[in-house]
């Protein structure tokens, strides 16, 4: 690590910050420390910071909002990367918009939706960066990323740039090339339609409205924590088997919304694997169905 260090510190690439607590960047607000945080001060600072990694082989993990990822309580070792300013630009050309990878998905919607374009009506709850919803496919209300991504530009971790038209993405449920093969979202192109700004709003104002009544937001969470199983629901399965309410320390299975899992103030990584685990074994013995986290577990054990 300390060649990488010794070059890094010379290269000028952005924020620097060692062994940095990653509870502050994720929002369940867990997570031990990041070996190497690096915030990239633009697309240029963050190639070239890739291309360092690649020459000494250290690790990297991208993070954006952190809003679906647990960080262990050990934290992540090697570098973590941190899309911020300079990677937040946002252009709208006709029904088309293009947008940095750590620009937030809720505001594009509500950007979008203000400039009379439909198609991200149903990002508007989703608390992630873009390059966060590319990556996970993200997805609400009938819709996700694939329906309306038309390229996005990656730099892979040899430092390659290259752009990936949306079949090259390999988009399924909460899946992309991404999860496969390693790079990092610099820009996306959305592709949209011309809509009726009031119907536009409407349906935003509905969807958050069915958000703020079935979802815990005064507590740290991450969304939903399994993903749903072929002709079912998560939340239906784990409501029904008892366990709204249940807790591992300061793990709750939200009282609101059974596929929630609330940090309740002092909740440790551990807590919430422990607890998913319990969910897990309960719906597998009650239900014989096997629940798969779609919260990504990052981090040493
Ligand atoms: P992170 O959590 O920071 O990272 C997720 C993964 O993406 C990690 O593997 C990370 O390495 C990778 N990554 C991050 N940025 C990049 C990049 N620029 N390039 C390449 N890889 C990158 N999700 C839904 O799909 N639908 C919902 O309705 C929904 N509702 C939610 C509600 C709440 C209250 C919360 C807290 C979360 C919800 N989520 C939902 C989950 C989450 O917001 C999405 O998965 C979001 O897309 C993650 O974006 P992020 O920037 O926070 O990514």
């Amino acid at each position: 690590m300390q060649p990488f260090i010794t070059e890094l510190t010379s290269a000028n690439v952005g924020k620097v910050l060692y062994n940095e607590p990653l509870a502050n960047y994720t929002t369940w607000k867990i997570g031990g420390p990041a070996d190497v945080l690096i915030i990239p001060g633009g697309k240029e600072q963050l190639v070239k910071t890739v291309k360092l990694l690649h020459k000494h082989g250290i690790p990297w993990t991208p993070i954006g909002k952190g809003s679906n990822m647990l960080v262990t309580d050990k934290g992540i070792r090697g570098v973590v990367i941190k899309l911020g300013e300079g990677m937040d630009h946002i252009q709208f050309t006709g029904d088309e918009v293009r947008v940095g990878g750590a620009y937030s998905f809720i505001t594009l919607s509500i950007k979008a939706g203000k400039e009379g374009l439909a198609g991200l009506e149903f990002a508007g709850g989703i608390p992630g960066t873009v390059g966060g919803a590319v990556y996970m496919n993200a997805g609400a209300h009938g819709s996700d990323v694939s329906r309306i991504l038309k390229e996005a530009e990656i730099v892979l971790e040899t430092g390659e740039l290259v752009r990936y038209t949306t079949s090259e993405m390999q988009f399924a449920y909460r899946h992309s090339i991404l999860q496969e093969v390693k790079g990092i979202v610099l820009e996306a192109t959305f592709q949209l339609e011309h809509g009726d700004r009031k119907e536009i709003a409407a349906a935003m104002a509905s969807y958050k409205e069915r958000r703020r009544k079935t979802q815990p937001y005064q507590l740290p969470c991450c969304g939903s924590v399994f993903r749903n199983p072929p002709n079912d629901f998560s939340a239906r399965l784990i409501q029904e088997a008892g366990l709204k309410g249940y807790r591992v320390g300061g793990a709750e299975v939200s009282t609101l919304h059974a596929n929630f899992i609330v940090n309740t103030g002092q909740a440790t990584a551990r807590d919430v694997l422990t607890l998913i685990e319990e969910i897990r074994q309960t719906i597998q013995s009650k239900y014989g169905i096997s629940l798969v986290p779609e919260v990504l577990v990052v981090g040493e054990r």
